[in-house]
């Protein structure tokens, strides 16, 4: 799947669309995602041109894999979830239920996320 330029976080790391800014450095943008699931629900997105973490893990290079991790632990850290624990959520694809085709981890925190992905047997 090639890249689309006019993806809303392709819009918001150009600035011409708003956010509500976490943190940034050289490799990331973190912001609150507009439909928080969690009193603490930020999305950390890489500045390159990634469609999603497929992508992104197969053609990033190891600094830009390195920043970005880095990031999405420093923004638990300041947004005051990493002592009360949280989760982070990467969607992929259409199996995965990604919706903005621009790579993105959501950090979720502030009160419990709930059990993981309903089991096959249930
Ligand atoms: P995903 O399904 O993993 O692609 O998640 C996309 C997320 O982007 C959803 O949680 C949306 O609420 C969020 N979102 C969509 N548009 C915006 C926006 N303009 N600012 C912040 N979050 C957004």
């Amino acid at each position: 799947m090639a890249y689309d330029r006019d993806n809303i976080f392709a819009r918001i790391l150009r600035g011409e669309i708003p956010c509500a800014k976490r943190y940034e450095d050289d490799h990331a943008l973190a912001f609150d995602d507009i439909n928080p699931a969690r009193p603490v629900h930020v999305l950390v997105i890489p500045k390159g041109e990634f469609v999603s973490l497929d992508d992104f893990s197969a053609r990033a290079g190891d600094a830009e894999i390195a920043g970005f991790f880095r990031a999405v632990g420093e923004v638990a850290r300041q947004c005051g979830v990493a002592a009360s624990g949280y989760r982070i959520i990467a969607n992929a694809g259409s199996d995965g239920h990604q919706e903005v085709p621009h790579f993105h981890v959501h950090v979720v925190g502030g009160a419990p996320a709930g059990p993981m992905l309903r089991r096959m047997a249930d």
